[in-house]
Parts: structure tokens; C-alpha cells; sequence
């Protein structure tokens, strides 16, 4: 329970992954929301690094921090969504600074870096599990809103096998709280720019089908961004879109940081995990959908990928043949 954690804190600091994403915002706007409207004699901030446009819907986004003042530091940090330390980015100084650290996170790559925690890997969202820490009847429509919003995001709207039975019994219950449900699906999940389309098709034109076309890959360069005028925050749902391709088991899409430097993002669909890939190469995530950041030239990347994918679809298969044996 919340008054749990809380006890003892005065000042509390929220922060989030870098590059933030639906659940990273959704959930530390929510947690924040909850604590100002019922911990009058609390401070708490959010810390979080620039986010897409459209989640600018949530209220307490214009209080969000990009930056930390001068000179301050917190009893409690509260950690959410973060898989590890490197990933808060420039709020990690505040964690490291904090009298005591929380974390509330859902990624199977999280090793438990903060002194107390509440981690489960199988949660379809952060989102959900800041839910599970409050009171039902103390959640605003604010709250609610931001919540919903995260569980949205991290389930692809319900899609994914994450979503379990608890997830769309939270949902109903933020939707009672009066959310729009549609609109933050629309205007949150589904819109996109123009530019923004015209990058996603850019990139699904280019893509190539591999392993007997069981993985689809694709990639963004700066100077393609540049060409768009379209930043990093503008590529997300790319790899979703590679993802649904029949026939498809792994979607691979990255883009260019630097110069032979690519992020990666990392998708499946039903067999394979690839936090374990993300992982190996210094990343992490969850089993459907993680990411990594590699050098190295397009096709280096491609290559050292796939043959991280041979190695679990050999095993698959070999399990497989066990079966008919
Ligand atoms: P995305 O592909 O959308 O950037 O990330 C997919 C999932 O993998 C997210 O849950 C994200 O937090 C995690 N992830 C992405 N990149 C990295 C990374 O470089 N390191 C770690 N540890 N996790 C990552
Ligand atoms: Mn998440």
C-alpha cells in the first residue's frame, strides 16, 4: 500500500525511463496526481525526460520537471517503469541522493536496484501496478485518466498477451472513475502526424523479410529523419506496424543515434523472447517487446540479431520434435 511506502517522506521525487513512453507517463503522472490530491502535506515532483506531443492531454504534464534545480534532493525517490539505473537518465542523480529508493516496475530484466520494491514481471504495465498500490475510492478522474492511458500504451490497447483478465477489470473501473476511454486511445495511441506517417511508410517500404520470413527488419537514418524533419519521439509504433506481418515471428526496427550507433527496438509475437535477445547485447525488456542500443553497420546489427534468434528458434524446434517423438 501506498501510506507504506510514503511514510517518513516529506518530499518525494518521481522519475521514469528515458525516452518515456505511454506507461512511463501514464504511470508517473497518475502516482503523482494521487499523492497531490490526497497527501496534502507532501511535495512530490516528476522528473522525466521530453515526451510525445500528445500526452500533453494529461493535466499535470505542463508540472513535469525536464531538468533538475540546483541544489535539492528528496527522502524518497520513486522509481517507475525503470528496468535499471543507467535507464533514468539525468534523474538518477536524485536517486542516488535519496534518503531511501522505490521502485515499481514490470520489466523481467529488472534485477531489483532500488532498497525497496515491487516488481512483477507478468503485470501487462507500471500503470496497473501503481493502481494496485491505491485506494479506489481516493482515485480522481486525473488519476484514473493518466492511468489508463499507460495500460493502454503498454497493452497496444488491449492487444497484447499481457493483458490479463486484472488489467481490463482496472480499466473498467478507471473508465467508471469517467474517463474517456476512446479519446485517449485516438488521440494518444492511434493518431500521428503527417510527417509521422510518411516516416512509417518510409520504413515499411524499406523493409526486408529474413529467416524464411519469419523476421522483418527495418531502419531509420538520421539523415531520413532529417529529410522528414521528424525527431525520435516520432518513430514510435513503427515496429508494431513491421510486428503485425503475416507470417512474422520477430520485428526488428532501429534507428541511428550516431553514426553506426542504432537503437533497437525488438518485437514478437508469440515464441520468442526477446528480452533474453535485448539482453545478451546490454539491453533489456520483456519477453514481447524490448529494445538495445548496438553499433556497427545496419546489416552488422541484422546479423548479430539473427543469429541470437537462430539460437532460440533451433530450440523451439528441437522442443518441438521432442513433442512428436
Ligand atoms: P522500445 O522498443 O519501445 O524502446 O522498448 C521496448 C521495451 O524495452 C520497453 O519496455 C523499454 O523499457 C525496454 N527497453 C528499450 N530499450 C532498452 C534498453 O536499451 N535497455 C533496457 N534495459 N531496456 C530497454
Ligand atoms: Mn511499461
Amino acid at each position: 500500500m501506498l501510506n507504506k511506502i510514503l511514510k517518513d517522506a516529506n518530499t518525494i521525487a518521481i522519475g521514469g525511463h528515458i525516452r518515456p513512453d505511454g506507461d512511463c507517463v501514464g504511470s508517473c503522472i497518475g502516482l503523482y496526481q494521487y499523492i497531490k490530491d490526497n497527501y496534502k502535506d507532501k511535495k512530490a515532483d516528476v522528473y522525466l525526460e521530453e515526451f510525445p506531443e500528445s500526452f500533453r492531454c494529461l493535466k499535470a504534464a505542463e508540472e513535469i520537471h525536464h531538468e533538475i534545480p540546483d541544489g535539492v534532493n528528496y527522502d524518497l525517490f520513486i522509481c517507475l517503469d525503470c528496468g535499471d539505473k543507467e535507464r533514468l537518465g539525468f534523474s538518477g542523480h536524485l536517486f542516488d541522493t535519496a534518503r531511501r529508493t522505490y521502485c515499481i516496475d514490470h520489466h523481467i530484466s529488472n534485477a531489483g536496484f532500488a532498497q525497496e520494491d515491487y516488481i512483477v514481471p507478468d503485470a501487462s504495465s507500471t500503470s496497473e501496478l501503481v493502481y494496485n498500490l491505491l485506494e479506489e475510492e481516493k482515485v480522481s478522474l486525473d488519476t484514473a485518466t493518466a492511468l489508463y492511458l499507460g495500460i493502454v500504451h503498454d497493452t497496444g490497447v488491449f492487444q497484447y498477451s499481457c493483458a490479463a483478465p486484472s488489467t481490463f477489470r482496472i480499466a473498467a473501473k478507471l473508465l467508471e472513475k469517467g474517463v474517456d476511454g476512446p479519446k485517449i486511445i485516438q488521440d494518444t495511441f492511434y493518431e500521428k502526424t503527417y510527417a509521422q506517417n510518411q516516416i512509417l511508410g518510409r520504413a515499411l517500404l524499406e523493409s526486408i523479410l529474413f529467416m524464411d520470413k519469419t523476421c522483418i527488419a527495418s531502419y531509420i537514418t538520421k539523415k531520413t529523419m532529417d529529410f522528414y524533419g521528424v525527431g525520435v519521439k516520432d518513430l514510435e509504433g513503427i515496429v508494431s506496424q513491421l510486428r503485425v506481418t503475416k507470417g512474422v515471428e520477430v520485428a526488428i526496427f532501429m534507428y541511428e543515434t550516431d553514426t553506426n550507433i542504432y537503437k533497437v527496438s525488438l518485437r514478437s509475437k508469440d515464441q520468442i523472447d526477446v528480452s533474453r535477445i535485448a539482453k545478451y547485447f546490454g539491453g533489456g525488456g520483456h519477453k514481447r517487446a524490448a529494445g538495445l542500443t548496438m553499433a556497427g553497420t545496419y546489416y552488422d546489427v541484422i546479423n548479430n540479431l539473427s543469429e541470437r534468434i537462430e539460437v532460440q528458434m533451433e530450440s523451439l524446434a528441437g522442443r518441438q520434435e521432442k513433442r512428436y517423438i
